[in-house]
């Protein structure tokens, strides 16, 4: 491995004249550390101390500057999960002259990209919290590019799903473990730190219970173009034509214990062929292979249902939840299936009878165990009927329910489906377009007083620019009339471009109008600056 970074493909001396000369730069976007990427030539990591290193010399640049509030609470997130504690990155300074009493550094060539996974156990994580991250931070600097290098600092060892990260550069992915091989100091020539959380759409309830984000700021086309790169790297191409459904089972917990009667139901009620698959008994790429041909996905809540992100458009996500979870608590896969331009069906079915659930009290705590709890407690959480909302992670409540097995009942699930799901074959799904309106132009108003109680307001505008260009099925214009200071207005949704109010319309008075365009009743434009019409 040390072979790696012979150092012929840099000119070493070079290299270690101008650490010594300019020490270390680091330029960074982001106003707090929860937002914060920064790039760096010259970062340094001591592989005993355990510690990045800026080395500070005349020339060195450090932006921001931020003095002591640099550890308040750190200069930024090495992970996607915003403000964990222990997520957080810093550096140790030093003066650059200090080189000449420490190890010969070791010069990593590659631009570096440096991170911390959250959890790489899991799928669910490895996606959300990882895969999609790295490779949207990649896409924003194009240096990171193929033969980008990715180095994990977590501490954690490959994972079970360390190929998905190699798939993401033609590099092997060094993890923290591995940089104690190459020396006693490593200096990244030019290095990125931190991820960017613009793809995150969960939080996992450290700080309030669980949910989506409060500002998602991604949508389907780019779940579904960062799933097509992976196809692609993977070699799987989507297979198109048959219809059948995949119910993907857990085999070691949260089990259907009723598998085999739940296919026979599903392929019945739907005329469909049903497959099983599982991370245990498929690999990852024929799984992804048999998803991303499938009509409908159904399984029990978990990390594998990540997985719904390969379905092809118009397909069903059907999710299971043992007794006593709430579905609307716990909504990672509905979120995700629910992204504008994701193009699912998303439908969750919930245990609700106590005789289907088989529950483990005996098993160790962290899965879901609760004899270590004392009597009362017990037997409070085996009456509850619900989880009560909790935070994250080790609520024995949560554990104890989300680790059952449940017996499916088939009469309600097929109700539920026949209820929710339009035909699930909408694998000719269209994809609905995202192009929002321009502002109308020319925006008018003329106004006539006709009696003493008794006006007219007209307001006419002429087509945002870019509709001469587009075939849009509906164009709709959104009328907003306000008298001077008053707190509410009045909202009209028009066919034309021009239209005269009357009603409500008082002489002598000053108007405030705002005109937008709409797109098939939801792709809202912007307003075109205030009119302000006197009558
Ligand atoms: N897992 C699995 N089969 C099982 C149990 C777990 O494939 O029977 C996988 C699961 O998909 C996840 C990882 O093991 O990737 C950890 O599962 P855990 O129950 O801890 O997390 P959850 O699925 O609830 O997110």
């Amino acid at each position: 491995q040390s072979q790696e970074f012979s150092q012929v493909r840099i000119d070493y001396h070079g290299a270690l004249l101008a650490l010594q000369e300019h020490g270390t730069r680091m330029v960074c976007t982001g106003k707090m550390h929860t937002d914060r990427i920064c790039r760096f030539d010259y970062l340094c990591y001591c592989t005993e101390a355990e510690e990045f290193v800026f080395f500070h010399s005349n020339t060195s640049v450090m932006l921001p500057n931020l003095g002591p509030r640099r550890f308040q609470p750190a200069l930024l997130d090495l992970s996607s999960v915003e403000d964990h504690n222990t997520q957080y990155f810093n550096f140790l300074e030093l003066p650059a002259a200090a080189l000449k009493f420490m190890p010969k550094p070791v010069f990593v060539p590659d631009v570096t990209l440096i991170l911390n996974r959250f959890n790489p156990d899991n799928l669910m994580h490895i996606f959300h919290d990882d895969l999609l991250p790295i490779y949207y931070t990649m896409q924003q600097y194009s240096d990171l590019d193929d033969e980008a290098r990715l180095v994990f600092m977590e501490g954690w060892g490959e994972g079970a799903h360390f190929d998905l990260y190699r798939l993401l550069s033609s590099k092997q992915p060094l993890l923290k473990e591995q940089l104690k091989t190459f020396g006693k100091l490593m200096c990244f020539t030019k290095s990125y730190v931190g991820l960017s959380k613009m793809t995150t759409w969960y939080q996992y309830g450290f700080v309030q219970p669980q949910g989506p984000k409060a500002n998602i700021l991604i949508s389907g086309n780019e779940i579904r173009q960062f799933a097509s790169f992976l196809m692609e790297r993977l070699n799987i191409t989507r297979e198109e034509g048959d219809d059948y459904i995949v119910v993907f089972k857990r085999t070691t917990n949260r089990l259907i214990l009723n598998e085999a009667e739940l296919l026979l139901a599903l392929a019945q009620e739907f005329q469909m062929r049903t497959v099983t698959v599982s991370l245990e008994e498929q690999s990852f790429d024929s799984i992804i292979q048999i998803i991303s041909g499938a009509t409908m996905l159904v399984s029990m809540h978990g990390a594998q249902m990540i997985t719904s992100m390969f379905l092809p458009r118009g397909a069903a996500v059907v999710e299971l939840f043992p007794y006593a979870v709430n579905p609307e608590q716990y909504t990672p896969y509905k979120t995700l299936a629910s992204l504008p331009g994701m193009d699912l069906q998303y439908v969750a079915w919930r245990n609700t009878m106590e005789k289907n659930t088989v529950t483990y009290p005996d098993r160790p705590w962290d899965q879901g165990g609760i004899v270590h709890l004392d009597k009362e407690e017990q037997e409070r959480i085996l009456a509850s009927k619900e989880v009560p909302r909790h935070l994250c992670c080790r609520n024995p409540e949560w554990l104890f329910r989300i680790y059952q097995d449940t017996s499916v009942d088939i009469a309600s699930f097929l109700d539920l489906l026949r209820e929710a799901l339009k035909k699930p074959n909408i694998k000719k799904a269209k994809v609905a377009s995202t192009v929002h309106p321009g502002r109308v132009r020319e925006p008018k108003c003329q106004t006539s007083v006709q009696a003493t109680n008794e006006a007219k307001l007209s307001v006419s505008w002429q087509i945002p620019w870019n509709l001469k260009y587009l075939k849009v099925k509906e164009v709709k214009y959104e009328v907003w009339i306000q008298e001077q200071g008053e707190n509410t207005y009045m909202p009209y949704i028009l066919p034309h471009q021009n239209y005269t109010f009357s009603e409500n319309i008082k002489p002598f008075t000053t108007y405030l109008v705002w005109v937008r365009c709409i797109f098939n009743k939801n792709l809202l434009g912007p307003f075109a600056d205030v009119l302000i019409c006197k009558t």
